[in-house]
């Protein structure tokens, strides 16, 4: 049986990431062999993160774990203002790499009036969203998931909507739909990321040719999940592969047409990875 794979038309880094990934470059260059700190990962992706560790740049999980005097670099995701402040306060330099769509929904949060609801379509506790969170001048602000999480709000006389830059643009669009029902007063602006929307359209494309699908991307990386639950939703059968090796064999022994994508967060070299892999395997493009 004749093996080939496709290539996603849209995959792999956008924007924002390689912009955060040129500033830690020049953080590090700049700094010649000193520890250079980041607060959390620069963007999520296990390659990325250990490359940066390799070239002594420390990925830390508090604040707190960042001595003062350090040089210090804000992630694509962002910060919250709170401790952004407190980072400030201890960094001798502090570099901001938040991806500016990001830092776009920041300010608009930040701009709200008092007297506002944010309601926010993302994933509770995702960097992202606690940063965006963080920065709200709303009087309250509510993370959403779900149509039951809608349903569970309570009153709200002037609620403002926004999603998280790399949910599923589907998804978002229904809860916006819902809460327009639900509160027709509702004002909103639009969250899912130009890269997000085009990479999920793009799998899209790609589930419809292939029976299966694989992803390249980490596990904690929100838009390489989405993609994988986006194919799947297409009724492919969709792996997300940090590596090459995680494929797993069976998949590579009884399929003769494999689409492949990648994440916004996912360098090049393991997509190259994951066609060698497959090239071995008996595929061809
Ligand atoms: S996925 Fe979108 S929001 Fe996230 S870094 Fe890329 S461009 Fe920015």
């Amino acid at each position: 049986m004749s093996k080939r794979y496709i290539t996603a038309q849209v995959h792999g880094m956008c924007g924002g990431v390689f912009s955060a990934l040129r500033k830690l470059d020049e953080v590090v260059a700049a700094n010649c062999g000193k520890t250079v700190y980041v607060l959390h990962e620069l963007v999520h992706n296990t390659t990325v993160t250990s490359q940066y560790e390799a070239r002594n740049v420390c990925f830390a999980d508090s604040v707190d774990a960042i001595p003062a005097g350090a040089v210090a670099v804000i992630g694509a995701h962002g910060l919250d203002a709170g401790t952004e402040a407190i980072l400030r306060s201890r960094a001798k330099t502090v570099i901001d790499a938040t991806c500016p769509l990001v830092k776009k929904l920041q300010n608009i949060a930040a701009q709200l009036d008092k007297k506002r609801e944010l309601i926010i379509f993302g994933k509770s506790g995702h960097p992202e969203v606690a940063g965006v969170a963080g920065n709200s001048n709303a009087k309250e602000t509510f993370i959403v998931s779900s149509a039951a999480d809608i349903a569970a709000l309570p009153e709200l006389t002037a609620p403002f909507f926004i999603s998280q830059t790399t949910v599923d643009a589907a998804k978002s669009d229904a809860a916006l739909q819902l809460l327009k029902k639900r509160f027709p007063q509702l004002e909103y602006s639009a969250g899912v990321c130009d890269a997000s929307l085009k990479r999920q359209n793009a799998v899209i494309s790609l589930a419809k040719r292939c029976p299966v699908i694989i992803v390249a991307g980490s596990a904690h990386s929100s838009n390489a999940c989405r993609l994988r639950e986006i194919a799947a939703a297409q009724g492919a059968d969709s792996y997300l592969v940090d590596k090459a090796s995680d494929i797993p064999e069976d998949v590579l022994k009884n399929s003769s047409l494999i689409g492949i994508t990648s994440g916004a967060s996912t360098p090049e070299c393991v997509i190259n990875d994951i066609i060698h892999h497959l090239e071995q395997a008996g595929f061809s493009s």
